[in-house]
């Protein structure tokens, strides 16, 4: 039998995950309970009456950001409840994904594999699943640190991105390699990661490298040749914590 709390939760963590497919929140985890999202515009048409509208394929007032979004529709389809009974729930619903949330979060709890030689090391935040693999690469004086973001992560993790829980596994992971090595800018392929990379580098700047600094990119200029890719990875750790110190 269908338990009508448990599907309204489902659903929208569903519509909350399709709208951030769409990066309508610009990668912003719509349940974060820091702040005001658009979950608060799910609300609004769902209390509208949207989705019957947009079944008969009437846009009416749809905002923009939700025009056309196939994915959320699909999500609400096929609707086993009536829209009466579970706009009723919705307020519910999202304070129970807002709780859960917060709740994980605030868990400190780490599971830390550690290579013998200390070149290689997981962590996995607990309680939400996120992870993150480093393993040293290169040898002598060359070495930098391969980042893989989502090593065999659990499913569930996703929901649980945004909430500043992947800078503290990454954290985790660079304390346990004894921050002895750097995090060059490679292979950083979606827009959180960009974000916690940008967010670390202002307080690493000599460990790990951002997607864009405008104090690396005077370290490239005052570096003389603009050809090297990558001033930040050339300069002395002298030098980058100079150009940064006092940027913010
Ligand atoms: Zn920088």
């Amino acid at each position: 039998m269908l338990n009508v709390a448990d599907w309204v939760i489902d659903l929208t963590e569903r519509v909350g995950a399709s709208m951030e497919v769409y990066r309508v929140l610009g990668g912003r985890n719509p349940f974060d309970p820091r702040r005001v999202t658009p979950i608060e515009e799910f609300r609004r048409i769902a209390r509208e009456g949207w989705f019957e509208e947009k079944r008969r394929g009437d846009r009416g007032s749809v905002p923009e950001w939700v025009a056309g979004d196939r994915i959320i529709i699909a999500n609400l389809q096929p609707d086993p409840v009536a829209r009466e009974q579970w706009v009723a729930s919705l307020d519910d619903a999202i304070a129970a994904l807002r709780e859960d949330r917060r709740t994980v979060a605030a868990s400190t709890e780490f599971d830390v594999s550690l290579d013998s030689d200390r070149r290689m090391v997981t962590v996995e935040h607990r309680a939400s699943g996120l992870k993150v693999e480093m393993t040293v690469d290169g040898v002598g004086g060359r070495e930098w640190l391969k980042v893989d973001s989502r090593p065999h992560q659990r499913p569930t993790a996703d929901r649980y991105r945004g909430l500043g829980i992947g800078r503290r596994v990454y954290l985790r992971a660079m304390a346990e390699l004894e921050w002895k090595y750097r995090m060059p800018h490679r292979g950083v392929a979606n827009a959180e990661a960009l974000r916690l990379r940008d967010s670390l580098h202002r307080d690493y700047p000599y460990l790990i490298e951002a997607g864009s600094c405008p104090q690396c990119d005077k370290l490239k200029l005052d570096g003389g040749d603009k050809r090297e890719l990558g001033g930040w990875a050339a300069a002395s750790r002298e030098d980058i914590e100079k150009t940064h110190s006092g940027a913010g």
